[in-house]
């Protein structure tokens, strides 16, 4: 069965990559001129197929495809437009553009529901200036907390004063979650952000769970000194000594993530030394660790191990370490009855699949909290996400859209089972 239309969705991802920053491809930052562009031209294509366009309070964009009947249930399926600076053209957009090209099958077809469809780009997934990601998905699931809203970006802007210009209506944000008594479903399809599927040769991944992710800071306090005149077995360089620890970090991951069956991953991308002087020994160092663990037992097993080490590290080199948790958030379940139904979908289309963790976090982390959601994963060439090199051939967003379409079209023949 040919479902899904290869040429517009290689259409729709060329013409919506062309609302990016001219200088620095392809940069469609949220609330930014492009983005604004860029929701222009998806309104426009929701109009195409005659969908009711909205924006919500949260300042989320999405088109209805209405029921045949007066209905009130619905089903979601989304991701965002937005990308990170120097991003890519997938990223997001590809599950955007999944759901435009579902619409387009079911329009084409004059196919009727028994249900809504609203097709979304939740507004701002990617972390932004303010320092918070998913403001959309958020806002949509009542956790769009009223610190988040009004905090300040680097400009002095207040985040609900943006929500607020591109169409949201932050006062009435708290009334938004009531809806999800109504949503029989929620789909989002994303490129993968990593080689699993790739390597393996597979198509789909349906998604078990969003990660446990946990942020901790890591202080050390040596002694700043005279890098010319200063003996070395006198130092208390700070910066060495987080190096060592650093290393000891990954190895320490490699070793958990070998005999965990799950998703476990560790990183240090941030680091700050001072006085970060080329003739000083460095005083200090701060840095962040960032863990995404799908089994407790081995997040409880790393932080163990690494804060043994930082005991042992301290009397050996005589200075003083500090270990702070920043923020956790917890592991999320992906809906079972979704996931069954997509893997069913996936069987009778012929394509092959595997269930997998998610390494990131996305709209759908959110909006699992509040109803029946799920996620699939399509590969992505040698995993890479988040810069220009970004991409996936657009028969791997035809064959995940596909499964989307086949799960939404099971529902409507179950319906009267379902409700
Ligand atoms: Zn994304």
């Amino acid at each position: 069965m040919n479902f899904v239309d290869l040429n517009f969705i290689e259409k729709c991802i060329s013409q919506l990559s062309n609302y990016t920053e001219k200088d620095r491809p392809f940069t469609r930052l949220v609330f930014s001129e492009e983005f604004i562009k860029g929701r222009a031209w998806l309104t426009q294509k929701f109009k195409e197929f005659n969908l009711i366009t909205k924006v919500d309070d949260a300042g989320n964009l999405f088109g209805i495809y209405k029921s045949s009947t007066n209905a009130s249930k619905k089903i979601l399926i989304g991701s965002h437009i937005d990308t990170v600076a120097y991003g890519g053209k997938y990223d997001g957009i590809a599950g955007v553009i999944s759901g435009l090209s579902i619409i387009k099958f079911l329009s084409d077809n004059n196919i009727e529901l028994p249900f809504d469809i609203e097709v979304y780009d939740y507004l701002g997934e990617e972390l932004n200036d303010w320092n918070i990601s998913c403001i959309g998905s958020r806002g949509i699931c009542g956790t769009l907390s009223e610190v988040m809203l009004n905090s300040k970006n680097s400009r002095g802007i207040i985040l609900k004063d943006e929500i607020d210009r591109i169409g949201g209506n932050t006062k009435n944000i708290d009334k938004l979650s009531n809806q999800f008594k109504n949503v029989l479903a929620c789909f989002e399809l994303h490129i993968e952000q990593g080689t699993t599927l790739e390597n393996k040769g597979i198509d789909i991944g349906v998604v078990e769970s969003m990660p446990n992710i946990s942020r901790h800071k890591i202080l050390i306090e040596g002694q700043a000194g005279h890098s010319g005149t200063t003996l070395m077995e006198n130092r208390k360089d700070a910066l060495v000594v987080a190096s060592k620890l650093i290393i000891y970090i990954n190895k320490l991951a490699k070793e958990i993530s070998q005999k965990d069956n799950r998703h476990f991953v560790a990183t240090v991308g941030k680091i700050e030394v001072f006085p970060n002087y080329v003739t000083i020994i460095p005083s200090n160092v701060e840095f962040i660790v960032d863990l995404r663990v799908v089994n407790e037992t081995s997040r409880d097993l790393f932080l163990n191990q690494l804060n043994k080490e930082i005991i042992k590290l301290k009397k050996l080199e005589n200075l003083k370490i500090k270990f702070q948790d920043l923020m956790i958030s917890p592991y999320i379940e992906m809906n079972k009855t979704i996931n069954e139904s997509l893997k069913k979908s996936a069987n009778d289309l012929n394509f092959t699949f595997m269930m997998m963790d998610s390494g990131a976090g996305h709209d759908t982390a959110h909006l699992a909290k509040v109803s029946k959601a799920s996620i699939i994963f399509i590969p992505c060439q040698n995993g890479l996400s988040h810069c220009p090199e970004e991409f996936t051939d657009s028969i791997n967003i035809k064959k995940g859209s596909e499964v989307i379409l086949k799960s939404i079209l099971d529902l409507k023949d179950n319906y009267n089972e379902i409700i």
